[in-house]
């Protein structure tokens, strides 16, 4: 008999032993289950790094670690012991062993691992590249579909990912990316958020989102969900938080759960949907603790965990990866998979984006393994239009990696452009994965604008 090209076995998950890593060896199982204790020992710099993991990792991974945050790091470094936990989980840690690990490679970013000079960033990348300030109907609500909104309730995060799409507004400034800021205070933020849902019935799904829910105190969350649940147009809540893998602690406070308990009972009492939305790019992301939290919010009543990963190069991007996460967060811990965005075109990504034409083998790679309903979708977030599915693209232009895309609806902006239906939005592949020809195309026609083109 011949081998699938896939060969699924049902695997435990494993918390890896904390005590391993020299600066954890004395926390206890109580410590370690603290949200607080969690939060409270984030490693925020290379100090607090060395402070961890000692003399496992040798100086020249720590350099590496502080040239990027000199340099090109468009997040600052903010991990949870959980997640620092999660990176090579089966060994003592070894410079090399962390350089190759999937979950390192997008949290905790070195500057060897950025492509060269200016093949570090697209010429096309921006700062903000799905154009959502542009959209916002009042500070921080996006209203790109036509019946769904985005709410980003606030700018921080419990961890800090490499690749955040948010990286203009999310976390503190970088050298090389000095962060916005909003300028209305939250409550009254949320006050014109509410206001606008209410005067525009004909939106029914909210992502509440950031930043990370998590980050904002319980009790403030709840009021804005209340205040949602309180509007009778909305149909769908969703709250964004990827702390359910990065701090699954927070979510496993008693009083949190209580909350979401009180939350699920009225939506489902008015027939709104209530669910949580996580970001994992990696199977050994998902532990027994991971597990722990997302059934706790099942079992208080939200109606659904979804993930919604980023195909990463070097994390994620096979389909034997792609697969074991999956069935890591679906058979270990009711997680279902739901989308994998292609890595959107922001500053100094290149070594992470994939080509459309790879993130269309995936897709077709992984079909049939899992049930069709927790079968992920990889879509590609095309500025000025939102998501496609990748097979969807109108036109695509391998040599030079240029694909054009078509939508259907009017974003926020586009209320009174006649055009807007019949244009194509272009999206680009990363320069050092065209052949020949294309990069030489690039090299004389690289100007950055980004703009659509028709
Ligand atoms: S958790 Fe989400 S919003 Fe926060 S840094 Fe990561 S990708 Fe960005």
């Amino acid at each position: 008999m011949l081998e699938q090209p896939y060969e699924y076995t049902a695997r435990a998950l494993v918390e890896p032993d904390w005590r391993r890593l020299p600066g954890f060896a004395a926390v206890t199982e109580e410590q370690w289950r603290s949200a607080q204790w969690q939060r409270v020992n984030c490693v925020k710099n290379v100090r607090q790094l060395r402070g961890v993991y000692g003399d496992l990792l040798d100086d020249s991974f720590y350099a590496d670690v502080a040239a990027d945050q000199a340099g090109r790091a468009t997040m600052s470094l903010l991990l949870p012991p959980q997640m620092l936990n999660t990176m090579v989980p089966d060994a003592v840690p070894t410079a090399a062993a962390m350089l190759a690990d999937p979950v390192r490679r997008y949290m905790l970013t070195v500057a060897s691992d950025r492509l060269p000079g200016p093949a570090a960033s697209h010429p096309y990348a921006a700062r903000d590249s799905l154009h959502e300030h542009e959209m916002w109907a009042v500070e921080g609500l996006t209203h790109r579909y036509p019946t769904k909104v985005l709410a980003e309730l606030l700018s921080t995060c419990p961890q800090y990912c490499g690749h955040c799409t948010r990286m203009d507004l999310v976390g503190n400034s970088t050298p090389a990316v000095p962060k916005l800021k909003f300028d209305l205070k939250p409550i009254d933020r949320q006050a014109a958020m509410l206001d606008y849902l209410r005067a525009t019935p004909g939106v029914r799904d909210v992502v509440v989102s950031g930043g990370d829910v998590a980050n904002l105190p319980f009790k403030n969350l709840a009021a804005f969900v209340q205040g949602l649940l309180d509007v009778e147009s909305i149909r769908d809540i969703r709250l964004a938080t990827k702390a359910l893998m990065g701090l699954p602690q927070h979510w496993l406070q008693p009083e949190v759960l209580d909350g979401m308990g009180a939350l699920a009972q009225t939506a489902r009492a008015r027939g709104v949907s209530l669910a949580v939305h996580t970001h994992v790019n990696a199977a050994q992301s998902v532990t027994p603790l991971v597990a722990d939290a997302a059934r706790a919010l099942l079992a208080v009543g939200v109606r659904d965990v979804r993930n919604q990963g980023v195909l990463l190069e070097g994390v994620n991007a096979t389909a034997g990866q792609l697969l074991d996460l999956c069935f890591a967060l679906t058979d270990g811990a009711s997680i279902t998979p739901y989308y994998f965005y292609m890595c959107d075109m922001i500053p100094s990504a290149e070594h992470w984006r994939v080509s459309l034409d790879r993130a269309q083998t995936l897709q077709h790679d992984i079909m049939g393994y899992l049930p069709g309903f927790a079968t992920p979708r990889i879509v590609c977030d095309v500025p000025y239009v939102g998501k496609r599915w990748v097979h969807q693209v109108a036109e695509y232009d391998r040599e030079r990696g240029i694909s054009y895309w078509t939508k259907n609806y009017r974003t926020g902006i586009e209320r009174t452009d006649d055009a807007a239906l019949d244009r194509r939005y272009v999206y680009y592949d990363p320069i050092h994965t065209l052949p020949a020809e294309g990069r030489a195309w690039w090299a004389t026609h690289g100007s950055p604008v980004l703009e659509p083109v028709g």
